[in-house]
């Protein structure tokens, strides 16, 4: 069967770990037929947005993507491509698993945990009110004259929307991920205990649904708890689930459990869509120069196998990467003990390097 996924090539370094990601992509012996659509910056001027409506088409239609990083330029006014993307096409749970491989510099091993992170409310909702114009102080007024701490003046304000349709998805979804991937447990992280309404609604939600799957344990952590436990024992958790600005920090504190952003893959996963990108930015200083490590997106690739039904072409690629990441020997900067390590390959040899074993591997059937 033949697979037709949009592909957004990304700028920055995103054009260059894009490309590996393809390259091994094909070499599973999958069948793709790639729609490669650009985005960002460098189509303003072309479409007069960053974000073109023929993009959004392209993946509904497909109803699969994959995507580089896009530079979110600073003081210009265009809000990030990446976030506006996941709200254009509700996509509402981000998986990012953190995983071990043999071979990784990195002060921990076994490391087996999947984060899943509400990927549309929360802080991120971007409902938000300048500090001194007119719209802040008519808020500043109404909140203040309903309740009795006081609002000073001169505040911004973020508005932290947690509903209960919002939470209740994506708690269902890291379950239902849970099931179908054979975990055994589901942690929800929250703030409940300061929060008594945003994540005591979280948290009431969490329990309710979890009832739902008696066969998956279930428990809840405040989130500061969850990053000490994070350190200190991770191999007591396994699936967590997280409101969105919570899983945006604490999934970078499990990316550094595993090896860096280098390796570290994800999934946004909509009712209709799903979009996969590697978790690293644009690294804009990189651009061009064949540095960088295309394994962030080669395992988001993986995920993408897996959604797409192909779980043989997934466990095909995912050994090649093991395998690559082991011998430690044709890898990035990054994965080296000295980042000034000479014998550091670049971005196109990588994917050389896990083509190599995939080609070893015996076929799929
Ligand atoms: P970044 O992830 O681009 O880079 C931070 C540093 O991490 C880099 O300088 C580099 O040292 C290292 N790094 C990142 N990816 C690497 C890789 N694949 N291999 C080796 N080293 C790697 O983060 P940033 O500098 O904060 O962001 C740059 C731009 O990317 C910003 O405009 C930001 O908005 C955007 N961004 C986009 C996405 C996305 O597309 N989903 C995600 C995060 C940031």
């Amino acid at each position: 069967m033949t697979h037709r996924v949009t592909l957004i090539p990304g700028d920055g370094v995103g054009p260059e770990v894009s490309t590996a990601a393809r390259r091994v992509l094909d070499a599973t012996g999958v069948d793709f037929d790639w729609e490669v659509v650009d985005a960002g910056e460098g189509v303003m001027a072309q479409y007069g947005t960053p974000m073109p409506q023929h993009l959004l088409e392209s993946i509904r239609r497909n109803k699969v993507a994959i995507k580089g990083p896009i530079t979110t330029p600073l003081g210009t006014g265009i809000r990030s491509v990446n976030v506006a993307l996941r709200r254009e096409l509700d996509l509402y749970a981000l998986v990012r698993p953190c995983k071990s491989y043999e071979g990784v510099r990195s002060l921990y091993h076994n490391i087996d945990l999947v984060l899943v992170r509400e990927n549309t409310e929360d802080l991120y909702a971007g409902i938000e009110f300048e500090e001194g114009t007119a719209g802040c102080r008519e808020v500043i007024d109404f909140i203040n004259a309903r309740q009795e701490r006081r609002i000073r003046s001169d505040s911004a304000i973020s508005i932290r929307p947690i509903s209960r349709f919002g939470t209740e998805r994506v708690v269902r979804f890291a379950f239902e991920y849970a099931r179908r991937y054979g975990r055994r447990k589901v942690t929800s992280v929250h703030k409940a205990n300061i929060l008594k309404f945003g994540d005591g609604l979280w948290l009431d939600v969490s329990r309710q649904v979890a009832k739902d799957y008696p066969d998956i344990e279930f428990d809840d952590r405040i989130v500061d708890n969850m990053c000490m436990q994070l350190v200190q024992k991770p191999e007591l958790y396994d699936v967590l689930v997280l409101p969105n600005l919570f899983g945006d920090i604490v999934s970078d504190l499990a990316a550094g459990l595993v090896g860096g952003l280098g390796l570290a893959p994800g999934a946004n996963i909509g009712a209709d869509c799903a979009l996969f990108e590697a978790t690293h930015g644009s690294a804009p200083k990189y651009t061009g120069m064949n540095k960088t490590n295309p394994m962030a997106m080669m395992f988001s690739g993986v995920l993408m196998l897996r959604h797409l039904g192909e779980a043989a072409a997934a466990d095909r690629l995912e050994a090649a990467l093991a395998a690559v990441i082991k011998e430690g020997r044709r890898v990035t900067y990054d994965m080296k003990a000295d980042r000034d390590d000479p014998s550091a390959v670049g971005t196109s040899e990588v994917a050389d390097a896990v083509i190599e074993k995939l080609e070893a591997l015996p076929a799929a059937d």
